[in-house]
């Protein structure tokens, strides 16, 4: 590719994930000339829609969207991508000790009520706590030191009193962030939680984070907002490896040596994966380490395509929610498409579990999940799956893991201001938009 510096740009974005992609709409919107570099052949970043005749097509990557997600609804909506209600009308299972459970309601009726007296305690108790903690500043709640001083698991360990409900905490963990309770600060976790509307918000499907899809896939926002740039602005297989800086602006420069010019910088991608490129001159100290110690969850994606959607039959909607520590998933969902093709239950591996399945093979991977559930729906149907597809985020170079960055403890108060304090100017398009919203 030609040098481009004589092109000297507004915004120069690294990134072309939803953010990045966001940012260049944004600001091209705003009569703006930018220019977003992407590491990888497409765009989407951590969402990435697969398209095969075998499943039609399938979100490999991030899917669910609900209530408070306004405004990646609003920006779906702008580009036309529908969005549809995840089916939740039969019974869902509880998985525990390799049996399963079927209820109504969010949990089902333990036999012991200390369980259910339990399951209440922890859920008023995070959440009277994250009602404690600001979302815009969480280094400033009352007790922000004690909190991030704190793992999850240490706190599990003194408020938690039964082995069902310590197991649905650790769950509880590797579903939201994908990472372990002993990995994680509890400031940290109770925020992730508070930004998300609490915890049944977060939790649930109907009027909660997991409530709908895209039909045609999440990927289609990116691809959509690629189509209303132009190939011009965005440039694919464009890793970038130096960020320079002085008073006359910034230049950046991509693996393969192509330059760009502009006024500003938009790093648009997770903070981990920033450390990655070098810096001229050298980012301000905290933010330098803060990229050392935000690390990536780890999370698998496991699809498996049936004849026909037989856990309807048996008056199941899919849903299942394994504390068992032996079940290789955490959570699965019904992921038919919503004409009823491609019947299909999807899963996740998330944490250890996903840290070790990876040494099993992809076969033994696929009859694990099947004969859970053929537990879980108690049904021989679950072992004669027609397709299997997965997709490990581990194993993502641009992406260090997923879904999202974790703070491990006594991070947040040190290091969290550095996280949206910009090393360069803020862009006033960017800042107005931010201050407006
Ligand atoms: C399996 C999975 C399930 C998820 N589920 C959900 C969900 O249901 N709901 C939800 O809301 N969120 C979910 N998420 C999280 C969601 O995907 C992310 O929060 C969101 O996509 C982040 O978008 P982004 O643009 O900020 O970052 P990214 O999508 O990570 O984009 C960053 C971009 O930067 C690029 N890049 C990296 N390094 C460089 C470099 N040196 N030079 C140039 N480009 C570079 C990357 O290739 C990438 O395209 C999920 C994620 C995964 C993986």
């Amino acid at each position: 590719m030609a040098n481009e510096g004589h092109q000297r740009k507004d915004a120069i974005i690294i990134g072309a994930g939803i953010s990045g992609l966001c940012a260049a709409k944004l600001l091209t919107d705003s009569g703006l000339d930018v220019v977003v570099l992407e590491a990888r052949d497409r765009v989407g970043g951590r969402t990435y829609t697969w398209v095969d005749p075998s499943v039609g097509y399938v979100d490999l990557g991030a899917s669910y969207v609900g209530p408070t997600q306004d405004r990646l609804l609003r920006i779906a909506k702008e580009l036309g991508v529908k969005n549809y209600r995840i089916n939740e009308d039969e019974r869902m299972v509880w998985i525990e000790k390799g049996k399963c459970y079927a209820h109504d309601d969010y949990y089902p009726s333990f036999w012991n009520p200390l369980i259910t007296l339990d399951m209440n305690h922890v859920i008023r108790e995070w959440d009277r706590i994250g009602d404690t903690i600001p979302v815009e500043a969480p280094w400033s709640a009352p007790d922000a030191e004690m909190l991030d001083n704190t793992t999850v698991k240490e706190w599990i360990e003194k408020n938690v009193w039964t082995e069902t409900i310590k197991n649905f905490c650790r769950v509880q963990c590797e579903l939201n962030v994908t990472a372990e309770p002993h990995e994680l600060s509890l400031l940290f976790f109770l925020w992730y939680i508070k930004q998300c509307g609490g915890f049944m918000r977060i939790s649930s499907t109907d009027n909660g984070g997991q409530e709908r899809k895209f039909v045609g896939g999440a990927q289609q926002i990116s691809i959509k907002m690629l189509e209303k740039l132009g190939q011009d602005r965005v440039k694919l297989e464009s890793p970038v490896s130096l960020i320079e800086q002085d008073d006359q602006g910034v230049r950046v420069t991509t693996v393969q040596g192509d330059k760009y010019e502009g006024k500003h910088v938009i790093l648009a991608m997770a903070p981990s994966m920033s450390q990655r490129i070098i810096y001229s001159p050298a980012l301000p100290a905290k933010r330098n380490q803060l990229i050392q110690r935000a690390p990536m969850g780890s999370v698998m994606k496991c699809l498996l395509y049936y004849k026909k959607q037989f856990w309807k039959d048996r008056e199941f909607c899919g849903s299942t929610l394994s504390v068992d520590p032996e079940c290789p998933f955490i959570y699965s969902l019904d992921d038919t498409k919503p004409d009823g093709s491609h019947p299909a239950l999807i899963c996740f591996v998330a944490a250890d579990k996903c840290r070790d399945f990876v040494h099993l093979s992809k076969d033994q991977r696929r009859d694990r999940v099947c004969q859970y559930y053929s537990i879980a729906f108690n049904s021989e149907e679950a072992l004669q799956p027609i397709n299997y597809v997965e997709k490990n985020w581990m194993e993502e170079q641009y992406s260090g893991g997923c879904y999202t960055t974790t703070f491990p403890p006594g991070m947040l108060t040190k290091y969290g201001r550095s996280v949206n304090r910009s090393c360069l100017t803020i862009m006033p398009a960017l800042r107005d938009f931010w201050e407006t919203r």
